[in-house]
């Protein structure tokens, strides 16, 4: 290996690619982590609390996580950058990378962390309210609605199962869809229909969100009529699909038709010698923080055993 090709540069910053650089750190591997300007620490960096983290048993700030992992990371060695990767060619043995700054980087292996966005409604109060009521995630947030009155928007396969998912713990869910039936599959549908605590607002759409640091409420507009009305509730779950932060890989590394990066069963290998991918950027399923963990963690050995094999 040459002085100005680096063994591993990992792509990322969220719990996959923090807990890659712990392992590939404490590998002697030396990795170079790219963590995005702005979205450094990744989606964690929007919560607050996080209670489903093994080992925390009072659960902790999604932020605070976060700022743990980095400095592990960094305790053993790993070289942090704050800024984005715009390009990067990843089909050769010597792998380049781009960033936003004009640098170019050189690595043998490649992990890529990027995570995957949460789609929005795009309205006032979505971003200074989420953590406070407005949520992306049941299975992360279901707990704090205990007995409360909450919304879900979407009508799809997902939407639904975190409705129905969400009735275990609130004492009623309003489903809102813009249309007059769900997307979501027959079976899926027909339970949802069955659920006596779900309440359906058909042909709704949110215009507005409500609350002075808490949620208090929605206002719904008729996608037929226009009318609005108010829906007073205390959470609201936003699940209109997610986007893998798969642009830079078109064309190199193999997608699926969603834009979720494809790995070998059992493994964290791309279809490209040299190049694995981790977290919420592979994973359609479970998208949790320790799931994220979990595979950067994969990733990590699997890149060592393959830099091992090319010296
Ligand atoms: P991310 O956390 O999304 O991190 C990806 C990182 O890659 C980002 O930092 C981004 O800036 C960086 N990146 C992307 N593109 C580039 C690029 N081109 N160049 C450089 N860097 C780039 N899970 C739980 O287990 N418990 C919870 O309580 C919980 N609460 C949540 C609350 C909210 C509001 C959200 C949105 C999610 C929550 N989740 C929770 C889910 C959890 O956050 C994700 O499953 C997890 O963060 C995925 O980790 P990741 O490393 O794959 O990606």
């Amino acid at each position: 290996m040459t002085d100005d090709v680096r063994s591993l540069i990992i792509i990322g910053s969220g719990p996959s690619g923090y807990t890659a650089a712990i392992y590939a750190a404490r590998a002697n591997l030396n990795p170079l982590v790219f963590e995005g300007s702005v979205t450094a620490g990744g989606a964690l960096m929007n919560t607050t609390d996080v209670e489903n983290f093994p080992g925390f048993p009072d659960g902790i700030m999604g932020p605070a996580l976060m700022d743990n992992l980095r400095a592990q990371a960094e305790r053993f060695g790993a070289e942090l950058v704050a800024d984005d990767v715009t390009s990067c060619d990843l089909t050769g043995d010597i792998k380049t990378v781009q960033l936003a700054n004009g640098s170019t980087y050189r690595a043998h292996a490649v992990i890529l962390a990027m995570g995957s966005g949460y789609r929005k409604l795009g309205i006032e109060g979505e971003d200074t309210l989420s953590g406070h009521g407005v949520s992306w995630c049941a299975t992360c947030d279901g707990f704090f609605f205990r007995g409360k009155d909450i919304a879900v928007v979407g009508g799809g396969d997902s939407a639904v199962e975190e409705a129905l998912f969400l009735t275990r713990f609130a004492d009623k869910v309003t489903l809102i869809h813009r249309r007059d039936e769900l997307r979501a599959s027959k079976i899926m549908a027909e339970r949802a229909l069955a659920n006596d605590k779900l309440e359906f607002a058909w042909n709704s759409a949110v215009d507005q969100i409500h609350g002075d640091g808490m949620l208090e409420g929605v206002t719904l507009r008729d996608t037929e009529t226009g009318e609005t009305r108010r829906l007073d509730i205390s959470g609201l779950f936003i699940a209109i699909g997610h986007d893998p932060r798969s642009e830079l890989l078109v064309g190199q590394v193999d997608l699926d038709d969603e834009g979720y990066v494809l790995t070998q069963p059992g493994s964290t290998a791309t279809n490209l010698r040299g190049v694995f991918a981790a977290g919420d950027l592979v994973d359609h399923t479970y998208r949790q923080a320790i799931t994220a963990a979990g595979t950067g963690c994969q990733a990590a050995l699997d890149a060592e055993r393959f830099l091992a094999d090319i010296e």
